[in-house]
């Protein structure tokens, strides 16, 4: 398996760090983001190492979110929550600070005061162009 010397999440896998665990397989570790955003925020990873979702294989991708679904039910009832968000951050811009595959399973309730992204309203004009720039850079 590959495993990154000076990765954070590669030293939980290795057991050099402590993690408060909720999963574990062969492949896939899950555990609680130290940080939560709400109680049971959880963080899903590969074991193999690598930077960023985009970097997986597809296998792996699908593991992972079996993973994440398999478990997101279980967090949310746990602690008595009734909706959760699933996050991946891709990049440092988009806020990613630890770069090894990671899921944020964030558990949610009605009025729990956490903020949504905020949607903008822009020139419908621009659609087209920015659909057809995309679709063409495919
Ligand atoms: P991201 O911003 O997507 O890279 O998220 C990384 C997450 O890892 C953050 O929410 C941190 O709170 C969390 N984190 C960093 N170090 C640890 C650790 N040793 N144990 C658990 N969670 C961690
Ligand atoms: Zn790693």
């Amino acid at each position: 398996m590959t495993l990154d010397k000076d990765c954070v999440f590669c030293k939980i896998v290795k057991g050099e760090l402590p993690s408060y665990k909720v999963y574990e397989d062969e492949k896939y570790l899950a555990f609680l983001d130290i940080h939560p955003i709400l109680a049971g925020h959880t963080l899903v990873i590969p074991k193999e190492h690598s930077q960023d979702l985009l970097h997986t294989s597809p296998a792996e991708r699908d593991g992972l979110l079996e993973v994440v679904a398999k478990i997101a039910p279980t967090i949310v009832k746990e602690v008595n929550a009734t909706a959760f968000n699933i996050g991946i951050n891709i990049g440092r811009d988009s806020g990613q600070v630890v770069f090894h595959t990671h899921v944020h399973i964030i558990p949610r309730r009605h009025d729990d005061g956490m903020m949504n992204w905020k949607h903008q309203t822009v020139n419908e004009a621009e659609f087209p162009r920015i659909a057809e720039r995309i679709r063409k850079g495919l």
